[in-house]
């Protein structure tokens, strides 16, 4: 359920984009990579960067990408080569048979290139609807909404929403927020989330929303 209006939400996100830039808070992995504008970089990264550290990620994505620059090169690594590249990723032996998958379907199916469609990038092995809509809005500069957990998350302890799973998120945030602001939902609340409104224990006494922030369901802070 949607309890603030979009554009409340839109202007909060804006002033979350100042505070993160004037404090110096990283930008999440994916945008730290560089590889923003490439779908085949950033659908091979998200993918390694489930239930994984950033730093990790970073560090495989660019052993596997130095040894696969392109999709040629990737479906032509054997799968224990993937997965050496890419240890220590978590689950690192499934994510080289999906990404190998991956490389082999896009190979035979869509002529060699990471497809711009939703519906498409839905029928790959391994993607969801995050993964997918984080390849449109930072592989394809398209506008679309990546819900995961510290969206989720976050966007419950402000009270815009009431919902109780991303899933839900996504559907009530997707239908409502304005198009020219979905692709940057995403990257702001993930560097919020990992820098200061954390899971457990959030910084509140840090954050320039401390005065107005309902801290909905925060049992501890800091
Ligand atoms: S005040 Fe606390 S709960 Fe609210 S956004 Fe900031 S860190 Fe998160």
């Amino acid at each position: 359920m949607l309890l603030e209006s979009p554009g409340t939400i839109t202007d909060r996100l804006l002033r979350v984009e100042t505070f993160l830039r004037e404090r110096k808070i990283p930008a999440p992995g994916i945008e730290q990579l560089g590889i923003s504008g490439d779908p085949y970089r950033v659908l091979v990264s998200t993918i390694l960067s489930l239930r994984t550290r950033d730093r990790v990620m970073e560090e495989a994505s660019k052993r596997l990408f130095s040894m696969a620059p392109d999709l040629e090169h990737l479906v032509r690594l054997s799968e224990g080569q993937i997965q050496d590249a890419i240890y220590p990723v978590g689950f690192y032996r499934t994510k080289a048979r999906t990404i190998k998958q991956i490389a082999k379907m896009l190979m035979e199916n869509f002529q060699g290139i990471v497809p711009s469609r939703l519906e498409d990038l839905l029928s790959l092995p391994g993607v969801g609807l995050k993964t997918a809509n984080l390849v449109l809005a930072q592989g394809f500069g398209s506008s679309a909404l990546c819900v995961d957990t510290h969206v989720h998350r976050i966007m419950n302890r402000w009270g815009s929403i009431r919902t109780g799973s991303p899933d839900e998120s996504f559907r009530t945030l997707d239908q409502t927020l304005p198009p020219e602001i979905k692709s940057a939902v995403n990257p702001l609340l993930v560097s919020l989330g990992q820098a200061l409104c954390l899971p457990l224990s959030p910084r509140c006494s840090l954050c320039f929303l401390e005065e107005e922030c309902p801290k909905i369901k925060v049992l501890h802070q800091r």
